[in-house]
């Protein structure tokens, strides 16, 4: 893309209403424009990255063995009547009628349609075991909406849930969503950690929440030093291998991680005190089995040789939107954003120092043919711009690499290769810095 001809309305100034860094940087960086309150329409910088972390969380959930559907915003309350949780969800539920006076509501979540889905369609236990999920758009009425997209009224959501025949089956589905949430955070260059959470009336150790630790976070968190040193990194997992996959899950979970709601003091206390972390998190997910809650009140059943049982689910979600925010406050500085290379809207930028000098256009032009050629996503900034002005603009839409092309290398075919992340820059011919790319994004592409 050249940026004379793209849409990206940055801003000079900070905006007032913003008050944490990733909300800021958004609207300056011609992300987001806020509609109403939490609610955003997603500019062109900002709908790349969205769909980037799409993809992510896609792959990964596919990588698992679960499939993809999509499922309408707008749900009939009837659905919602039967689970009970119709009249139980209070104000938070956006609540429409439609001409003929059938009352519906924009979904907050799907329970309720994916149990009626697979009512439909599902009869015998040897369809199971079964994970569906859909990537779509949530509204909750928050009381208090703010930090841009982070806490916003409508924001895009991942939320799978898992049909299983035996308790036993769905916590190997709990899993699964566990490890698939590791490799996506992790491919994100996110360290999200797993914690215990509260899970409500329903009890037990059946719900994990998924936290980015950063002071601006709403939740407050407790841990054990080393937890956030726990990576997955380029492990081959077999989704369908139990006990390999509850290996990691105990890896994972067997440290102490706790949300404000679970943190027990007396066990906390037992760490070294040089261990014993507190800190403030952002939840970008959360799993939870809940056995036979919606199946049995909807009649979500299955024919097995001993008679018709209801199915074993759990539902898992993961804030998509809300990972742009979370993504940029645990990667940015005084200039702007820091973008991981997994998730960064374009790969590479290309700055001009001299629009307009005959070599200079020349060796962009070829540069980012190149780029391109090579399967890249490069941004040329190819403006009528002081230098200065230029990298401003790059620093604050942080695009991790930045090659510069000026009058005194192109003669010697030298450009500059410059990390956003560490600001060190590297004279090398364009050649050198295309391969340079190439094997900086092997790893992402
Ligand atoms: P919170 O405690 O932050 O209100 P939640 O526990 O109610 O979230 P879940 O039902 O677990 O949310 O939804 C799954 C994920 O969706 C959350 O982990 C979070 O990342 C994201 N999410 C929830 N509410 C919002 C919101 N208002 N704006 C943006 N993302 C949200
Ligand atoms: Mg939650």
């Amino acid at each position: 893309m050249r940026l004379s001809r793209y849409f990206l309305p940055v801003l000079k100034e900070n905006p007032s209403e913003a008050q944490i860094a990733s909300h800021r940087l958004m609207l300056r960086a011609g992300m987001i424009k806020q509609q109403q309150a939490g609610i955003y329409s997603w500019l062109p910088l900002g709908y790349k990255v969205l769909k980037r972390i799409e993809q992510i969380v896609h792959e990964e959930q596919v990588r698992a063995g679960h499939i993809p559907v999509l499922m309408p915003t707008l749900q009939p309350a009837d659905l919602w009547q039967e689970s009970g949780r119709y009249d139980a969800y209070g104000p938070e539920m956006l609540r429409i009628t439609d001409r003929h006076g059938r009352d519906m509501l924009y979904g907050p979540t799907n329970e309720e349609m994916i149990t009626d889905i697979f009512r439909a369609h599902v009869e015998s236990y040897k369809q199971l075991p079964l994970t569906l999920y859909h990537i779509q758009w949530k509204f909750r009425d928050e009381v208090r909406p703010r930090f841009g997209v982070m806490r916003g009224r409508e924001f895009y959501m991942k939320d799978g849930y898992n049909f299983d025949l035996t308790k036993e089956d769905a916590l190997h589905a709990y899993n699964r969503h566990m490890v698939s949430y590791l490799r996506t955070y992790e491919r994100m260059g996110l360290t999200a950690i797993p914690m215990r959470a509260d899970s409500g009336p329903i009890g037990g150790d059946n719900t994990h929440e998924f936290l980015v630790l950063a002071p601006t976070g709403e939740s407050e968190v407790f841990y054990d030093a080393q937890v956030p040193d726990l990576k997955l990194g380029d492990r081959e997992v077999d989704y369908d291998d139990r006990e390999a996959v509850a290996e990691i899950c105990t890896e994972f979970t067997t440290l102490y991680a706790r949300t404000d709601e679970t943190h027990d003091e007396a066990v906390f206390n037992e760490l070294p005190e040089e261990r014993r972390k507190t800190a403030r998190g952002i939840e970008v997910g959360q799993i939870f089995y809940f056995g036979t809650k919606y199946s049995e009140a909807m009649g979500a059943t299955v024919k097995t040789p001993e008679g018709n049982v209801p199915v074993e689910m759990g539902s898992h979600g993961i804030g998509v939107s809300r990972l742009v925010g979370a993504l940029i406050e645990a990667n940015h500085d005084d200039k702007g954003i820091i973008w991981p290379e997994g998730v960064t809207p374009f790969h590479v930028g290309i700055v001009n120092l001299k629009q307009g000098d005959a070599a200079c256009d020349s060796a962009c032009d070829a540069l980012y043919k190149a780029l391109v050629q090579k399967g890249f996503d490069p941004l040329y900034d190819d403006r009528k711009e002081r230098a200065g002005a230029k990298f401003a603009t790059m620093d604050l839409i942080g695009l991790p690499w930045r090659i510069t092309v000026g009058p005194r290398g192109v003669a010697a075919n030298l450009v500059e290769l410059t990390s956003r992340r560490t600001g060190e820059s590297e004279e090398m011919s364009s050649e050198a810095a295309l391969a340079r790319i190439q094997e900086i994004y092997a790893a992402h592409l």
